[in-house]
């Protein structure tokens, strides 16, 4: 069986093995970490950096294609690689989705709205008008997730202490929009241009991490289909070959645009997780489809769920895992969990999903549930 090869080894590239592994492939994963989640399930396990140049070369000669599920990957790995072997995303869609800069100016490119933001490259670009993008948020470009690298900020002396607070770094003010809720969007484009997207999830945030994720998202059919068609477009725009997650805002009603879009990852996506047991194909199998020049699978919707992210806030100080009790006995419900050796506070550890006739319901025994973890 071919060899599929993947950079980063956390549980997305956890769940990608598995689903490469269902569809007969084998797995290489190149992961610094020796405890890395996917390791458990990867055929070869290269413990080395992204831009190790041996790993790399092991890489091209071993595998048939290859792909990434951390989005900091070093671009040039990336691009290195595509001269040996299909890679997918490009190392320019990732260098994109790495810098909120060049996300945000690709996103208005396609002509798609995001929040009113203006770009500090230095800190000269801080003597601009600041006032519309105020109230805002200071976001880092780089490496930021989970709301870190983010600060909010009320006015112009306090955008410009969060800028050296940040440490000087390139950074985007973000005004601060009116929130109805989050949702997103995760689109699979194969090298043939042919297109599926997932049904619309909505997201709900804790301390800045993914919470929960409610599917189908509680939306007007009309708005959910706008958003699937402008993460096709963005996709589109980007010729992006791979699995595209697009987060969105919808905005509170009266606001002039419904719907922009926040950022975008160029990978499997947490809000995704419910892919696994709830739709016809998983956005794991979509990846591995996707680089191996395979058409998209059907992305139905089987039932209505809810996924719960577990985060090591939930184990006990000894480590001790959370109650399953409750869990175990409820109807309709998987629980997974990351092989993690150490829980810490925020760090995802596993997630469960709750199917159940309608979302509403697949909410409220979800919530039940956490509540007895
Ligand atoms: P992720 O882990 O999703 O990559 P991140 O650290 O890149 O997160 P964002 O998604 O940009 O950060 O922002 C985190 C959260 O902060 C958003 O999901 C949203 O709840 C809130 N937020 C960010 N920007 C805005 C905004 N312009 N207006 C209102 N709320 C915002
Ligand atoms: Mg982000
Ligand atoms: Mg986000």
């Amino acid at each position: 069986p071919a060899m599929l090869g993947i950079l980063g080894g956390g549980q997305l590239g956890r769940m990608f093995a598995m689903a490469a592994k269902t569809m007969g492939y084998r797995v290489t994963v190149l992961d610094p970490d020796a405890g890395a989640p996917a390791a458990d399930f990867a055929d070869v396990h290269l413990c080395a950096a992204y831009n190790d140049h041996a790993a790399l070369r092991e890489l091209a000669e071993t595998c048939a294609a290859i792909t990434t599920e951390f989005e900091n990957v070093n671009a040039e790995s990336m691009r290195w690689l595509a001269q040996h072997v299909p890679v997918s995303p490009s190392g320019d869609c990732l260098a994109i989705a790495q810098d909120r800069i060049q996300e945000k100016a690709w996103i208005r490119k396609a002509g798609l709205a995001t929040a009113p933001y203006l770009a500090l490259d230095t800190v000269a670009d801080l003597n601009h008008d600041l006032s519309p993008y105020l109230p805002g948020i200071l976001k880092t470009a780089r490496l930021g997730y989970d709301g870190k690298g983010q600060v909010r900020v009320q006015t112009a002396s306090d955008a410009r202490a969060a800028y050296a607070d940040l440490g000087g770094q390139p950074c985007v003010l973000e005004k601060m929009l009116p929130l109805r809720c989050e949702v997103s969007a995760i689109v699979t484009r194969s090298n043939a241009h042919e297109v599926a997207v997932f049904p619309l999830a909505e997201n709900r945030h804790r301390n800045g991490i993914l919470d929960i994720s409610i599917v189908p998202a509680q939306l007007a059919p009309a708005l959910a289909e706008e958003a699937q068609r402008m993460a096709v477009r963005l996709a589109e725009a980007l010729d992006y070959i791979g699995v595209l997650a697009v987060e969105f805002f919808v905005l509170e009603d009266g606001a002039e645009v419904a719907l922009v879009i926040n950022e975008i990852a160029p990978r499997p996506h947490n809000s995704g997780h419910y892919t696994i047991d709830a739709c016809v194909t998983s956005q794991y199998q979509q990846q591995v489809r996707a680089m191996c020049g395979l058409h998209p699978g059907a992305t139905g919707l089987l039932s209505p769920v809810v996924m719960v992210n577990l985060l090591g806030d939930s184990w006990r100080a000894d480590g001790g895992e959370p109650n399953w009790d409750v869990l175990m006995q409820a109807p309709n419900t998987h629980l997974h969990l990351y092989g993690k050796a150490e829980a810490r506070p925020g760090r995802k550890m596993g997630h469960y999903c709750v199917l159940a006739a309608d979302s509403e319901a697949a909410l409220q025994q979800a919530e039940a549930i956490k509540d007895t973890l």
